[in-house]
């Protein structure tokens, strides 16, 4: 006997979970269907678990660094490295139960099994590849999220070869690493495990880390690395890997030539790809291209009833655009008035330290687009509160437009950069322009008020410069 409900929910990540609450909300009968846990990547081997890691690491760091606060710490630091983990396991978990709890309280049906479409309106639910329930609902939300991709010549392996769930998860910390691509993953891993001791090479193929950043940005950050003892190589990629040893030679093509290097292991962190397979996409024609699902600005594909949302329906991969991507398609499926997504307003965030925040156009993006602009930049050096928290690297640097300051881009690197961003996303929603950021009172000392500097500056107006 199939069970019927408004709406089916393939995969419980931030996409698909928040998608169903919001339906749930809406007065829709709902009805989740999820292999693994609750909260998908972000929850359990994603956002939260790695920024409990990062915490560790930057007490490690503020331990270290006592001294320089007046605090004397007896012996070096110890790092129990299982301890750490295990931390950042249990708070995943706690996460994880939240989302159980909310689904409970928002009564909304969820089911343990892998789910596949089984024709328009039908989903099966499978049991070790078997269909042994079906659902039914005039609307399918497929949230089934994304996974690390694979380099053709360096196969995830899962010993000496690392995908980010190895790295977040690991038994024994290694004592040297070689971490391929300088994404948001790779740079916070880069961070995490050179604080905990281990010796960390970084590639980059690009001439800069976080290569999507404003390029100040990644040249700043990977100063702020070198000077840590991180190994960084740009414009640098790794062309094969021999793990037949007790060890992984890696082989380097670099501007200096070829270079080998020997690590306990390589962590792979060059981007993901959509989970399309075993969805019964291609029997019922839904489109897919580049290993993600096509879809319009209400996340609708191809055929009618049958939407996606999040990290298989493509870039930018991030939990918040997942969310509301979610909240968006049910809203609109609702019948509610709702406007579409603003992707020119999505921030990303890195929480290495000095932490990485922006939203909008970067300044060589900005230029591209033909505007003229003003950008304002306000190092964390002259920021009062930086000085005293003992955090003055990097800065905030902001483009405006300079006909109308319309507010193009923000830019910030430093410490709490990934709090202090949303408020050029507020501003950034509100339209707010150069006017508002400058004259906006904000409270001393805060690191947020380098912001408003940095808006002075592009006008010509920075008291503190
Ligand atoms: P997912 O979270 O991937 O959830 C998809 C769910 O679908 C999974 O639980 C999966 O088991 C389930 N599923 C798949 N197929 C089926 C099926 N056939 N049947 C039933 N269930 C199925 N983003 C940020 O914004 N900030 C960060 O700091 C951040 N850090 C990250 C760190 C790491 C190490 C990684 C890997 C990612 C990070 N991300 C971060 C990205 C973020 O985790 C994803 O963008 C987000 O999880 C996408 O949400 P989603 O709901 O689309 O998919």
């Amino acid at each position: 006997m199939a069970q019927n409900f408004d709406l089916v929910v393939i995969g419980a990540g931030p996409g698909g979970y928040v998608a169903a609450i919001r339906a749930a909300q809406l007065g829709m009968r709902v009805a989740v269907v999820e292999k693994n846990k609750l909260g998908g990547v972000c929850l359990n081997v994603g956002c939260i678990p790695t920024k409990a890691l990062l915490k560790s690491a930057e007490i490690a760091y503020t331990v270290r660094h006592a001294q320089e606060y007046g605090l004397r710490v007896e012996g070096p630091v110890q790092v129990d490295f299982q301890a750490v983990i295990a931390r950042s396991r249990q708070v995943a978990e706690r996460m994880s139960r939240g989302v159980q709890f909310l689904m409970k309280k928002n009564k909304i049906e969820v089911f343990s099994a892998a789910a596949r479409l089984d024709g328009k309106g039908r989903v099966a639910l499978l049991r070790d590849g078997k269909p042994f329930e079906e659902l039914r609902a005039p609307h399918i939300v497929l949230a089934t999220g994304a996974r690390p991709r694979e380099l053709p010549f360096m196969r995830i392996d899962h010993r000496k070869i690392w995908d980010s769930t190895d790295a977040l998860s690991a038994s024994q910390r290694p004592d040297s690493m070689l971490i391929v691509g300088a994404g948001a993953i790779g740079v916070e891993f880069a961070y995490f495990y050179h604080m905990m001791g281990t010796r960390v090479t970084l590639v980059e193929i690009m001439p800069t880390i976080l290569p999507a950043e404003d390029e100040d940005i990644g040249r700043e950050l990977g100063k702020s690395y070198q000077k840590y003892g991180i190994e960084i190589l740009t414009e640098s990629s790794v062309t094969a890997v021999d793990t037949s040893g007790p060890k992984v030679k890696a082989t380097l093509r670099t501007p200096q030539g070829e270079r080998t290097l020997e690590v306990d292991v390589v962590l792979s962190a060059v981007g993901v790809t959509g989970n399309i397979e075993n969805l019964g996409l291609e029997e019922l024609g839904v489109r897919v291209d580049k290993g993600a699902v096509v879809v319009d600005e209400w996340y609708r594909t191809n055929v009618e009833g049958i939407y996606a949302i999040g990290d298989v329906a493509g870039p930018p991969w991030l939990a918040h655009v997942a969310s509301h991507e979610g909240i968006l398609c049910v809203e609109k499926i609702a019948g509610l008035e709702v406007e579409p997504l603003d992707y020119d307003n999505i921030p990303g965030c890195t929480y290495c330290q000095p932490q990485v925040a922006s939203v909008g156009l970067t300044e060589k993006a900005a230029r591209e687009r033909g505007y003229d602009i003003r950008v304002g930049k306000f190092p964390f050096q002259a920021s009062g509160k930086a000085a005293a928290i003992g955090h003055t690297e990097g800065f905030v640097k902001v483009i405006f437009d300079a006909r109308y300051g319309e507010w193009l881009g923000c830019h910030i690197l430093g410490w709490d950069a990934t709090e202090l961003i949303s408020e050029a996303v507020l501003a950034r929603k509100a339209e707010g322009t150069i006017h508002e950021v400058m004259r906006a009172v904000h409270p001393h000392p805060t690191l947020a008020e380098a912001i408003m500097e940095a808006a002075a500056a592009a006008a010509g107006e920075a008291i503190h410069l």
